[in-house]
C-alpha cells in the first residue's frame, strides 16, 4: 500500500514537472504572439457567456492557476501573486470548438478543384479567431496535418488543438487531384486502419461511396473507438444513420433522402439539389428525417459561412479578404460582383437550411458548427469562425445557444466535456476575451482581443496582422 502511494506520488510529480516544463517551452515563432503567460492569472469584471447555454453573468472573476480554471464567480478573492486583467466592458466566452475546418484552401482551377495545403497561415488564423480546438474534417495532406498537430502540442507552432481527420474516404468522382481514391470496401477499411495507426483521430466519408464502402469504414473506425462523419451524396442520411455514422456535414442541405427515383449508391448532385429546392421548409418528411437522426444519435454540423449568398452578405464573411494574396482576392471579388442580385436561389436555400437546423435543435438534436474554408474561396479561417454565432442567431438561436453550439455541443461530441467546452472550475482555461458586449451589439463578437489556450494568452490582432496576404501561398 505504502509502496503504491510512493509510486503514485513519484509518477504524479514527474508528470507535473513535465506539464510545467511544457507550459514554459515555446519556440520564438510562438513566443512573439504571447501577450499573457502567468501561472496565476485573474480576469476581473468580465461578462461571461459560459458555454452551457444558460444566461450570461455580469461582473465575474475567473481565476486561472496553471492553465486551469480554478475559480469563477462574482466576488472571488484573488491571490496576491496573480497577474490581473481588468475586463470591464469586455466579454469572455469558452474557446470555440469548431467541427468543419480544414488545413487547406479550396480553389477552382479547371479541370480541377484544388485543395492547397495552408500549414502556416491556417492554424494561426483559427487561433486568432478564437478557435482553441478543431476537427480537420477531411484531409488532403494527413501527414502534414499530423505533424502540425504535434508541433502545436509541443509549443513549436501556434494553433488550436487538432482532431486530425484522415484523408477523405472516397471513390473516383469529383475532380480533386489530392484525393486518395478507394476501389472497394476493403480499401476503405484499410485506409481507416492505416491512418488511425499513423495518428488520425477522426474520419470522413465523401460523396461517391457505396453503402458497403461506408459500412466497412464505419465498422473499422468504431472498432478503434474513433468517430466518423460524412459529407454524403450517393448514400442518404437515413442509410448512413442505419450504418452507424456519428455525424453528418453541411446541415440538411446535402441530404439525398428526398431525391426522386434515386439510384442506390450513386451521387447525382443536380437531382439532389433540385430535390432540396423543391422541398418545402415545413416539410413533414424533413421533420421525420430529423427525428430519425436524433433517435440514432447522429449529430449534424452546420456550415453556414460556406453557403452564404453574394447578395446581402460580405464578400469575405467576417472580413477575411485581407488575409488573401491579392491575385486570388481580386479574382474572387470579380466573381462575387457578378453574382450580386443574381443568386436568389442561394438565398432561398440558406433560409431553408437555417430553418431546418433550428428545427433539429428544437426537436432535441445535437448541432455542431464549422466554417468549411472551401467553396468559392470566400471563407477564411478565424475571420469566418468568429461570425458563426452571428449567423446562428440569424437562424433563430439566442447568442448563448449559438455559443453552446460552438463549444459544449462539440466538446460532448468529442467526449471531452470534462476538459473543455464551458467556463467551469477544473476545465482547461481555453477562453476568448472579446472587447465589447456581443449581447448588446452582435458585431462586437469580431473584436477578439486575447485567445487563451491552457491559460496562455495569445494576441489575436497581432496574429491576424502577421497573416495578411498569406492565404493562397502557404
Ligand atoms: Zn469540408
Amino acid at each position: 500500500m505504502k509502496k503504491d502511494i510512493r509510486f503514485i506520488i513519484a509518477v504524479f510529480s514527474v508528470c507535473s514537472i513535465c506539464i510545467r516544463i511544457n507550459a514554459q517551452q515555446f519556440s520564438d515563432a510562438v513566443k512573439q504572439f504571447i501577450s499573457v503567460n502567468s501561472d496565476t492569472l485573474a480576469l476581473l469584471h468580465a461578462k461571461i457567456i459560459d458555454g452551457t447555454g444558460g444566461p450570461s453573468k455580469p461582473d465575474q472573476t475567473i481565476l486561472i492557476i496553471n492553465g486551469k480554471i480554478a475559480k469563477v464567480g462574482n466576488s472571488i478573492p484573488v491571490p496576491g501573486n496573480a497577474k490581473t486583467i481588468d475586463c470591464s466592458g469586455k466579454t469572455v466566452i469558452p474557446g470555440m470548438i469548431m467541427m468543419h475546418e480544414h488545413l487547406f484552401y479550396g480553389e477552382y482551377q479547371p479541370p480541377y478543384y484544388l485543395g492547397l495545403a495552408m500549414p502556416s497561415s491556417f492554424p494561426k488564423l483559427y487561433l486568432a479567431g478564437g478557435v482553441t480546438t478543431m476537427r480537420t474534417t477531411g484531409s488532403v495532406e494527413p501527414q502534414t496535418d499530423l505533424n502540425i498537430r504535434n508541433d502545436i502540442n509541443s509549443g513549436k507552432m501556434i494553433g488550436p488543438n487538432l482532431d486530425v481527420t484522415g484523408p477523405y474516404i472516397e471513390r473516383e468522382g469529383i475532380p480533386i487531384p489530392e484525393m486518395l481514391y478507394i476501389k472497394s470496401p476493403e480499401d476503405a477499411a484499410k485506409e481507416v486502419n492505416y491512418w488511425a495507426d499513423m495518428g488520425c483521430s477522426s474520419f470522413k466519408l465523401y460523396m461517391d461511396l457505396t453503402r458497403a464502402d461506408a459500412k466497412a469504414a464505419i465498422d473499422a473506425a468504431h472498432k478503434r473507438g474513433i468517430k466518423i462523419t460524412g459529407h454524403l451524396c450517393s448514400i442518404t442520411f437515413r442509410e448512413a444513420a442505419d450504418l452507424g455514422i456519428d455525424n453528418l456535414e453541411h446541415g440538411f442541405y446535402v441530404s439525398s433522402d428526398f431525391e426522386k427515383d434515386k439510384k442506390e449508391d450513386q451521387c447525382n448532385n443536380r437531382a439532389q439539389f433540385i430535390s432540396m429546392l423543391q422541398l418545402p421548409e415545413n416539410s413533414e418528411e424533413m421533420k421525420s428525417l430529423a427525428q430519425y437522426l436524433i433517435k440514432k444519435n447522429v449529430a449534424i454540423t452546420s456550415t453556414l459561412p460556406v453557403f452564404l449568398p453574394a447578395t446581402g452578405y460580405e464578400i469575405f464573411p467576417g472580413g477575411g479578404g485581407e488575409a488573401l494574396v491579392s491575385q486570388i482576392k481580386e479574382k474572387i471579388e470579380k466573381e462575387y460582383s457578378e453574382y450580386v442580385n443574381k443568386d436568389s436561389i442561394a438565398t432561398v436555400m440558406l433560409k431553408k437550411e437555417m430553418f431546418w437546423e433550428k428545427q433539429f435543435v428544437d426537436m432535441g438534436g445535437r448541432l455542431l458548427a464549422g466554417i468549411d474554408p472551401t467553396g468559392a474561396g470566400r471563407v477564411i479561417p478565424g475571420y469566418a469562425d468568429r461570425i458563426v454565432p452571428e449567423l446562428l442567431m440569424e437562424a433563430g438561436f439566442t447568442l448563448t445557444q449559438a455559443i453552446k453550439i460552438c463549444s459544449l455541443n462539440a466538446a460532448e461530441y468529442l467526449g471531452k466535456q470534462n476538459e473543455i467546452g464551458t467556463i467551469n472550475v477544473g476545465k482547461r482555461a481555453d477562453l476568448v476575451l472579446i472587447n465589447g458586449d456581443p449581447e448588446k451589439n452582435i458585431s462586437d463578437i469580431r473584436n477578439t482581443e486575447i485567445v487563451f489556450k491552457n491559460g496562455v494568452g495569445f494576441d489575436s490582432k497581432k496574429i491576424f496582422e502577421s497573416v495578411k496576404e498569406k492565404v493562397g501561398l502557404y
